[in-house]
């Protein structure tokens, strides 16, 4: 078990922030165990300001994602080893190395967003920051809400989560609208044509296989592929009313949805 733990963290540490479907097998391949887990993205703060710290950590936590704060630049450099953010929020106005200098050593060390916190009315500050390699910053005081917002856009211009509209080709996934349009034609999907929908799409130009799928898609209390079968030819069935095929079958591999 504490081998599989160690390979669990290896897989999250590689995926960083994607979702990891593992599938566990016994020694007689009878027995699995789907299980899928979503990486949680990694932000460093850096805020000399106890309670300031106290609260944005807290609602960091909250929005689901992994932090390690820091009262001083001190211990940057080992932190961004261990622990790899992928966004660093700082404190312009720190003990030691300022801010801007902080950025400045991030910049080197590899291209993570950056979000500034900058006193009021420091409009030197501000541009200095983006000087310094900032991406973004608030204002202190700074609303939380507005802080995760921030955040948040940051992230998903880097890459680090999951844009909520999918283009391929004509088709389009709106994941907040749960709507899915090809050629600008609504799609009336089941549930569970929907989910493999935005899990094929997600993964567009990639072959998933039938075990991805069944794990994605329907978790570990179902494991039979002929489930898959019946469920791809039904999605591929309404998506081709509007136009040529998209959802392709890969001769004993699985299936990928990629631009006709
Ligand atoms: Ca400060």
């Amino acid at each position: 078990m504490l081998v599989g733990v160690l390979a669990l963290q290896v897989v999250l540490r590689a995926c960083r922030s994607a979702e990891v479907s593992l599938v566990i097998s016994d020694a007689s391949g009878s027995q699995r165990f789907l299980v899928t887990v979503r990486a949680q993205p990694r932000i460093l703060l850096v805020e000399d300001e106890p309670a300031i710290r106290t609260s944005v950590v807290a609602a960091l936590e909250d929005a689901g994602y992994r932090v390690v704060a820091l009262a001083d630049g001190g211990t940057l450099d080992s932190e961004l080893e261990e622990f790899r953010p992928d966004l660093a929020v700082l404190d312009v106005m720190l003990p030691g190395a300022d801010g801007l200098a902080l950025a400045r050593r991030l910049r080197r060390a590899g291209n993570l967003p950056i979000l500034f916190l900058t006193a009021r009315d420091a409009r030197g500050d501000r541009l200095a920051g983006f000087d310094a390699g900032g991406d973004d910053y608030v204002v202190k005081p700074f609303d939380l809400d507005e802080l995760l917002a921030r955040v948040r856009a940051l992230l998903r211009r880097a890459g680090a989560l999951e844009s909520e509209t999918i283009e391929v080709g004509d088709l389009l996934v709106d994941e907040r609208a749960g709507a899915a349009r090809r050629a600008g034609r609504p799609l009336a999907l089941t549930p569970t044509e929907w989910k493999l929908l935005v899990h094929l799409a997600r993964n567009r130009g990639r072959t998933l296989s039938k075990v991805q799928l069944l794990a994605h898609v329907w978790g570990y209390d179902a494991y039979d592929p002929n489930v898959v079968e019946v469920h791809v030819s039904g999605l591929r069935r309404k998506l081709e009313e509007h136009g040529p095929r998209l959802l392709h079958t890969v001769r004993g591999l699985g299936y990928t949805v990629r631009e006709p």
